[in-house]
């Protein structure tokens, strides 16, 4: 569809139209191409703009920090529409507990005594979100300091890191149902959330507009339980601490990683982990093992309880497969980070050809020494691995 009908289309929506946009300005892995962008700065024009697409059977991808996607260089076939809007209430208990009593039947008002809360429109940038909540003397969120996008993405994968994840904090979520028209508070129960993903994921069912999180208010941080963390802030695991003293080593522990946005800084233009940490059913947990100590003797392998198994550790995978930081080399436009083995990134020229090609190569090593299949942890628009 041509720049000219997109516009003609969303005529009073609000959404402002642009065409040939290089979607490559728009992802963290810079990477991309042209594509028709709709871009929408407040809750109505976003809604008006998808159900006018919907209804007319036009393809529509949403994007809003681009962190967590891998496009093709053909760009997409259809109508990007990007989520800019920045709205964020934060609320002290006692301002929810007056509110309740001042209107009673309020659609958004729901909050226990004695919990704070956050609603940001989707578009908010998130760590602007996170920071904002330890500012305002906040706890729960501070682990998930640092990481970007928006608000309105982070249920979609249940964003995670160092312990905690969004669906621990999330009380609800606002949701265009893109097949009713219906907006709605949807519940925690209902999205779905398993690791880095929900029913949210890889679906085009709904559409984020909101979201609001039940937080702290003595301003301590949820438990420490990721050792790294905790051995960062001299504290037990378990231990609460202050959240903005919590915030403050996650910034620096992931900025040791390249996983803090640093424009300047190839190895973030990542779309921060690539593969998802393989959780292996019980059945297989025997096998993998002995495949791994055949291929590199007696050695300790990490691993983690998962609900429906084991988790491995991708990173420790894919280095032990061979595949190092920097890999393959310094000329290569697509390459591992050189601070963390999991970050596929861009040297300043790839292309999503590159970066794919980069991943199966790894993929198809680990798969090929111990028989785990690594998944991808962004979502891929136009290109399969
Ligand atoms: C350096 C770096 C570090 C990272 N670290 C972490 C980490 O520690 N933990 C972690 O979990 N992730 C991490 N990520 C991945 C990414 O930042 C998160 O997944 C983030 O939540 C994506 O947000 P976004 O706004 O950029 O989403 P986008 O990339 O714009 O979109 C991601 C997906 O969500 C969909 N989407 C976006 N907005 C909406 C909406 N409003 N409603 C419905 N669907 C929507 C898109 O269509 C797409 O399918 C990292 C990425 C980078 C680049």
């Amino acid at each position: 569809m041509s720049g000219d009908a997109v516009r003609d289309l969303l005529a009073g929506t609000g959404a402002v139209v642009r065409e040939g946009v290089r979607l490559a300005e728009l992802t963290t892995l810079r990477v991309g191409g042209p594509s028709v962008l709709a871009e929408c700065a407040s809750t109505d024009a976003l809604v008006a703009t998808v159900r006018t697409l919907d209804a007319a059977g036009v393809p529509v991808l949403l994007i809003a920090g681009g962190s967590n996607l891998l496009i093709c260089d053909e760009g997409f076939d259809g109508v990007v529409v990007r989520v800019a809007t920045t709205g964020v209430e934060i609320a002290r208990p006692e301002d929810a507990v007056a509110a309740t009593v001042a209107d009673p039947g309020a659609d958004s008002v729901s909050v226990e005594t004695g919990a704070a809360r956050v609603i940001a429109e989707a578009g908010a940038d998130w760590d602007g979100v996170v920071a904002a909540t330890v500012a305002a003397g906040f706890g729960g969120l501070e682990c998930l300091s640092g990481i970007p996008g928006s608000a309105g993405a982070t249920p979609v994968q249940n964003v995670g890191a160092y312990g905690v994840e969004v669906a621990d904090q999330l009380r609800r979520v606002r949701l265009l149902d893109r097949a009713s028209g219906e907006i709605r508070w949807a519940e925690p129960a209902e999205l779905g959330f398993g690791y880095r993903t929900s029913v949210l994921k890889h679906s085009d069912a709904a559409l984020v507009l909101a979201v609001e999180f039940a937080l702290r208010a003595d301003g301590l941080s949820a438990p420490l339980r990721y050792r790294e963390l905790a051995g960062a802030l001299d504290a037990a695991e378990g231990e609460r601490r202050p959240a903005a003293d919590v915030r403050a080593a996650v910034l620096r522990l992931r900025a040791g990683k390249g996983m803090v946005l640093d424009p300047a800084d190839h190895d973030t233009w990542s779309a921060g982990s690539f593969f998802t940490n393989p959780v292996v059913p019980q059945a297989r947990v025997e096998p993998v093992r002995e495949a791994i100590v055949a291929r590199l003797g007696e050695i300790t392998i990490p691993t983690y309880p998962a609900p429906d198994g084991v988790k491995f550790s991708a990173g420790w995978l894919i280095e032990r497969a061979g595949f190092g930081k920097g890999f393959p080399g310094e000329d290569a436009p697509a390459r591992l980070s050189t601070k963390h083995t999991l970050a596929l990134t861009n040297r300043g020229e790839a292309r999503a050809a590159d970066i794919v090609e980069l991943a199966r190569t790894v993929r198809d090593g680990v798969a090929e020494r111990f028989g785990i299949v690594l998944e991808p942890e962004p979502v891929t628009v136009g290109l399969r691995l």
